[in-house]
């Protein structure tokens, strides 16, 4: 079991806090479909025996592309690698390219789950992040869209300078009053060299306050809770059978296929990452060469992984996986790092696996790295 990623680097504007990759040119558009088709093709073989189980147009934003282009992508994939009946098939989509026209033409093509970048239903809160849409889209695109899809999450930051938890409250039922299944949030991440770090050093914009995002966070947690989500990894929210099935594959390890400039590819041993170039990208794959680099995981790069992946979600670290996988002295290693967190409850162990409490949640990638081993 596998899954196909393709990022399209393309967006209508940049939004202030981003550091995917991405441009804001379409002039490339084309040749880039081309490119994407060509390293499609070149790469079928490294998924040969596998069915393919989930394919998830990311970006930048897909949604910038027609519905036939779209459905023309893939069409190329079906033809080349062994896709199952019941994949999976998500498109990441902006409030400002969803119309009823759009929607409906998507749904009758062979995507079936949308993500769409909601962030907030603030107008104010979306001019900060300078986000392409307005809050009336966030709002109508939801109306429109549920019409045509049932399976849909949605996007929501939280922590944005200026909000407040009763803002944060309204955010959170606005978003329940329009009854989707599942929903991603994260805190607003002040990344280096982003617009974003450049107001906040300038003051132009207030800097994120940490507590306040914890402090949503729990509320965020809560209120999903009551309303019927799972929070099944530490970002992400779902009904019951509504879990991203292509985020829920990376986590358990499961090999993907990331076609597209910057995309990311892991074959269970082996990470390889494509040029962040859209120029370069099409230059290289249309000579059929991939502008990829390769690194090979060492035990101890997979057993990081495993130690972090495991506890952002709800199956936690397996101990008897890491004795299998990695040894008895990673298994002795991680209980001994993880000894104060269990003593000061921000970790404990049920069925054999190491998981964060409630007070650990947003504190769990921190927590991870003390469990972390160092390569040596
Ligand atoms: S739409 Fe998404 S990828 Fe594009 S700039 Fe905004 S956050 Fe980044």
């Amino acid at each position: 079991m596998a899954g196909i990623y393709i990022h399209i680097p393309f967006c209508k504007q940049a939004c202030h806090y981003c550091d995917f990759h991405f441009s804001t040119s379409l002039k490339q558009e084309d040749k880039m479909l081309s490119a994407l088709k060509v390293e499609l093709i070149l790469r079928k073989n490294e998924m040969k025996n596998t069915t393919i189980e989930t394919i998830y147009f990311g970006g930048g934003t897909p949604s910038i592309l027609k519905v036939e282009d779209i459905e023309w992508l893939i069409g190329l994939i079906k033809i080349d690698y062994q896709v199952s009946e019941t994949a999976e098939i998500t498109l990441e989509a902006n409030p400002d390219d969803l119309n009823p026209e759009y929607l409906k033409a998507l749904s009758k093509s062979s995507v079936n789950r949308l993500s769409i970048g909601i962030q907030s239903f603030f107008e104010d809160d979306l001019k900060l992040m300078n986000r392409a849409h307005n809050a009336n889209e966030a709002k109508t695109c939801l109306e429109q869209a549920t019409q045509y899809f049932s399976n849909i999450s949605i996007d929501l930051i939280y922590g944005i300078p200026g909000s407040t938890n009763e803002r944060w409250i309204e955010n959170i039922d606005t978003a329940l009053g329009f009854n989707i299944p599942h929903i991603s949030s994260y805190a607003l991440t002040v990344e280096p060299k982003t617009a974003l770090e450049h107001f906040i050093k300038k003051g132009i914009i207030a800097n994120v306050d940490d507590d306040l995002a914890n402090e949503q966070f729990h509320i965020l947690i809560e209120k999903l809770n009551q309303n019927g989500f799972v929070h099944y990894e530490l970002s992400n929210f779902g009904k019951e059978g509504f879990f991203s099935r292509n985020n829920s594959a990376y986590w358990q390890g499961k090999p993907y296929l990331g076609i597209g400039p910057s995309a990311h590819s892991f074959d269970g041993t082996t990470r390889g990452w494509n040029i962040n170039n859209n120029s370069k990208y099409i230059k290289s794959i249309l000579n059929h060469e991939l502008p990829i680099e390769i690194e090979t995981l060492t035990v101890t790069d997979a057993y990081n992984e495993y130690v972090m992946t495991g506890l952002r979600t709800i199956w936690g670290v397996s101990l008897d996986k890491v004795e299998r996988d990695f040894g008895k002295d990673y298994k002795s290693y991680l209980l001994s790092q993880a000894d104060n967190h269990l003593k000061n409850e921000l970790l404990y162990i049920e069925e054999n696996k190491l998981l964060v409490t409630k007070k650990g949640k947003f504190l769990s990638d921190g927590i991870a790295s003390d469990l972390f081993k160092i390569n040596t």
